[in-house]
């Protein structure tokens, strides 16, 4: 399977100058903590840019994107080296379908990494969606559950929260960065809930918030780089980001057998036989008792009383 592959990363060249330096840079700041592969993955609704993001940066079109139905039917993942260093990138299917979480999505993530990244580290989750939203809902916190149940709370000591369609004007009466800070309050607080992770807990779960233009018709710099209406180019920033994620003292989440077959998975359905026992004894087991018994006190009676 193609995913096996290790290509290496020519399309780095692609990128500007100043942004090829910037990655040059950051590889190397691995590579001198001992880190030569970085292993990131890629999770969100359907058609939040997920697989845009993935080809932005990998700068090549390596995964597929569809401006309508979620075109990743099945995880992909990507992997490109680079003088000793390997990134892999797992791009995954939306999570939601239908207006619900489709928790066959996440089993289908696990056992792809069961067979690709068994006994490896995810170094970082890109939790990706979109900044022109407007509003967090119930599904939103649904999805970010079903990630914790999956992965564990852990996986939020790695999350960075990735918002798309940045190049846009806010609302009027808004700046940009009010409307930036609000969106990724409102969202940072739908991600603390859906993972449990209480007020006092929030600061060791200090979630960063990345923004991304993947669109072609992003404004660029003097040097050519993609730059966010702030200025800053983006793509240097999501990577450095992501960098400082793989470096910040935590581990990666282990993908052992554990996580793919979920915690005690034999054991599953334990919790239900004291209920199955109490259902049997209520609405089996006394009723039968019950019929013995008229059925021995008519007995007990002469048929001609
Ligand atoms: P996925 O389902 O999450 O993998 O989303 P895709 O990457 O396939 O993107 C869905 C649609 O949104 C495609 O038409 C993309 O071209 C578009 N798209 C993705 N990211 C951006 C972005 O940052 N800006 C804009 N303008 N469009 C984007
Ligand atoms: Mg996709």
């Amino acid at each position: 399977m193609a995913a096996q592959l290790i290509r290496e990363w020519t399309a780095i060249q692609q990128f500007p100058a100043a942004t090829q330096e910037k990655l040059v840079d950051l590889l190397s700041k691995l590579k001198n903590q001992n880190v030569s592969t970085l292993t990131i993955l890629v999770i969100g609704k359907s058609g939040v840019g997920k697989s845009s993001t993935v080809n932005s940066i990998i700068g090549e079109r390596v995964v597929t994107v569809s401006a309508f139905q979620s075109e990743t039917p099945r995880p992909v993942m990507v992997s490109r080296s680079r003088s000793g260093f390997t990134l892999n990138i797992v791009d995954t299917p939306g999570l939601v379908e239908g207006g619900y979480v489709n928790d066959q999505v996440l089993d289908t993530i696990k056992s792809f990494l069961g067979r690709f990244l068994l006994n490896k580290r995810i170094d970082a989750l890109l939790y990706v969606d979109r900044l022109d939203a407007y509003r967090v809902d119930n599904l939103d916190k649904q999805v970010v559950k079903a990630i914790t149940d999956s992965f564990g709370k852990e996986i939020w000591h790695k999350a960075l929260v990735v918002l798309t369609h940045a190049q846009l004007s806010p609302p009027d009466g808004l700046s940009y960065e009010e409307f930036f800070s609000k969106r990724s309050e409102s969202l940072l607080k739908c991600v603390r809930q859906g993972a449990q992770i209480s007020k006092k807990n929030a600061q060791s779960f200090a979630i960063p918030v990345a923004l991304v233009e993947n669109s072609g018709r992003c404004n660029k710099n003097e040097s050519d780089e993609k730059i966010l209406p702030t200025g800053s180019p983006w793509i240097p920033n999501l990577v450095h980001m992501i960098t400082d994620m793989a470096l910040n003292g935590k581990d990666g989440i282990l993908v052992d057998k554990k996580l793919i077959e979920g915690p005690n998975a034999n054991d599953r359905g334990k919790i239900f036989i004291p209920v199955i026992l109490a259902f049997q004894y209520l609405f089996v087991i006394k009723p039968i008792q019950k019929w013995i018994k008229d059925d021995v006190a008519r007995e007990t009676k002469p048929s001609w009383a």
